[in-house]
């Protein structure tokens, strides 16, 4: 069975879709069979995983309203050495239609569970909201991975996801948990980065992840490549950080039982 996770975080721009791209080329790289979700109508995964998102024919929006399915949709990158399943604008559209369906929080859960002995790892990329398309990913997880970076304002707004966190573990998804935080855009010359970093080890204790992600302006600059930061520049130090993320995954889950 693939390990499926979430990469959410309602705030913008803290990292979510580099995390996503980057763990999946960093996994693809450590032998992995990797599925990137993109449910983001901005497109971002897809274009940073090398995809024309003007060009798609089918696209995730397809899959979660039953015009298609997730084989037929799913492209390889080509460039990250993993599958994606794309999606663009198109999607922006879904919510409002979705309405018509039952169950539809579990709309990608339902689409993904036909692929799912065909990869080791599914990773989700969300929007940047608490909204059905993030609702849908989290349903269909079994960790939540949230990027968080750390500044002041950081802790603003954890307690809104963790609580939706909570109501889709407590009425949607039982096997759903924070798999855990992920200190990213990381400035090591900033003390108050260094405080807040700190401040969630300790308060998270193993719900950190020992990897941080510094900031790296290589990792910045690989989407417009349509390449993971850590094809574009392995030897970079952002690209080393990723892959030793998906290095400190891979030892936490599958050491143990799913
Ligand atoms: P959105 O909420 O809009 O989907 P996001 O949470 O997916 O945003 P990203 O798009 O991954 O965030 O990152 C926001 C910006 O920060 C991008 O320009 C990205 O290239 C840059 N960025 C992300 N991580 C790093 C990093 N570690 N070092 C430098 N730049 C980074
Ligand atoms: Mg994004």
């Amino acid at each position: 069975m693939a390990r499926k996770f979430v990469i959410a975080n309602q705030k913008g721009g803290v990292g979510k879709t580099t995390t996503t791209v980057n763990l999946a080329a960093a996994l693809a790289k450590l032998g992995r069979r990797v599925l990137l979700i993109d449910t983001d109508p901005q497109g971002n995964a897809t274009t940073g995983s090398g995809l024309d998102k003007r060009a798609l024919a089918r696209s995730v929006y397809h899959v979660l309203i039953g015009l298609s399915d997730v084989a037929e949709t799913t492209q390889e990158s080509p460039t990250g050495g993993y599958a994606v399943l794309p999606s663009n604008r198109d999607l922006a559209g879904a919510e409002v239609e979705l309405v018509d369906f039952d169950e539809r929080e579990n709309r990608l859960k339902d689409a993904l569970a036909a692929v799912d002995g065909e990869y080791d790892y599914m990773l989700i990329d969300c929007p940047p909201s608490l909204s059905m398309l993030t609702l849908n990913g989290l349903c269909a997880a079994h960790g939540v991975i949230i990027p968080m970076q750390c500044e002041y304002y950081a802790l603003e707004g954890l307690s809104d996801l963790v609580n939706t966190i909570r109501k889709v573990h407590g009425n949607f998804n039982p096997g759903l948990e924070i798999s855990g935080l992920l200190r990213v855009m990381f400035d090591p010359r900033v003390t108050l980065s260094q405080q807040v970093s700190a401040q969630l080890a300790e308060h998270f204790g193993p719900k950190v992840f020992n990897t941080i992600i510094p900031r790296n302006v290589r990792l910045a600059e690989a989407p417009s490549y349509g390449k993971a930061g850590v094809v574009f520049d392995p030897s970079s130090k952002g690209a080393r950080a990723y892959l030793e993320f998906g290095a400190e995954l891979i030892e936490r889950m599958e050491k143990g039982p799913l």
